[in-house]
């Protein structure tokens, strides 16, 4: 293949912004930070944003790695990426969330679950620390069955199944989410421990066992409804959620 001659002028605005993370597959190229001003509950609050991207290929040289994005169809799939806020660096106490995507709950405000809740709610505890961390994770869907299989899983739901026993009717384990990928970026961004928001215990020791320090956590629930309440009892007896007093779940 020939390679294209990217502008220098683009190669310079692009230097030091590439980050490589070698992993056992491949690598994880970080690219940010970018300054993103967002909307949170009526007030801008200033983010740092990073995006990353897998990729079989292990080079230091990343015009190669941008010649091949236009042939890539990366629209197809999802990238995920990061939130900080703060001196996330270096602070001696961060806050983390590590959340999974919910196209119909974080983005349509779907009621028949709280993840839309629980962004918003994160990221606002987050900004409320001082710094920290929010990372998004795009092959999260459905606890990593894919939307359209979570589509068929809410209607098995519809007809009286619950959350584990329609992902199991469906051939899935009830949980395949993996956080290799995000423990490796976060430790890109940060050596020091964090403490992390969040009701699951397996998303606190999947981030211990892979030699993350973490320093405490932090549970974080509300947003109860008549169209979700089944969906996080479900979260406490079957899936191991852990309940605080006084509040309610997922994630
Ligand atoms: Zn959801």
């Amino acid at each position: 293949m020939v390679q294209i001659k990217f502008d220098s002028k683009v190669l310079s605005a692009l230097e030091g912004k590439i980050q490589l993370i070698k992993t056992e597959k491949g690598a994880i190229y970080l690219v940010g930070p970018i300054k993103l001003p967002v909307n949170l509950y009526g007030e801008t609050v200033e983010f740092q944003w990073y995006c990353w991207l897998n990729c079989d290929e292990v080079t230091e040289d990343f015009e190669r790695i941008i010649d091949k994005l236009s042939a890539a169809n990366l629209a197809e799939f999802q990238q995920s990426s990061v939130l900080t806020y703060g001196d996330f660096q270096n602070e001696d106490n961060a806050i983390i969330r590590m959340h999974s995507i919910c196209h119909t709950g974080d983005i349509f405000g779907s009621k028949r679950c709280d993840c839309g809740f629980q962004l918003k709610q994160s990221m606002k505890m987050i900004v409320d620390h001082g710094n920290g961390a929010l990372l998004y994770l795009a092959n999260h869907e459905g606890r990593g069955i894919g939307l359209f299989s979570k589509a068929l899983a809410y209607i098995l739901q519809e007809n009286g199944y619950d959350t584990v026993e329609a992902n199991q009717a469906l051939g899935f384990v009830d949980d395949s989410r993996n956080y290799s990928d995000a423990i490796m970026v976060l430790k890109a961004l940060r050596c020091k421990p964090v403490t992390l928001i969040t009701n699951n215990p397996k998303k606190l020791k999947a981030l211990q066992e892979s030699g993350l320090s973490v320093s405490g956590r932090e549970s974080l629930w509300g947003d109860v409804s008549e169209y979700n309440e089944k969906y996080l009892q479900t979260k406490i007896n079957r899936s191991g959620h852990m309940k605080d007093e006084d509040t309610c779940c997922n994630d």
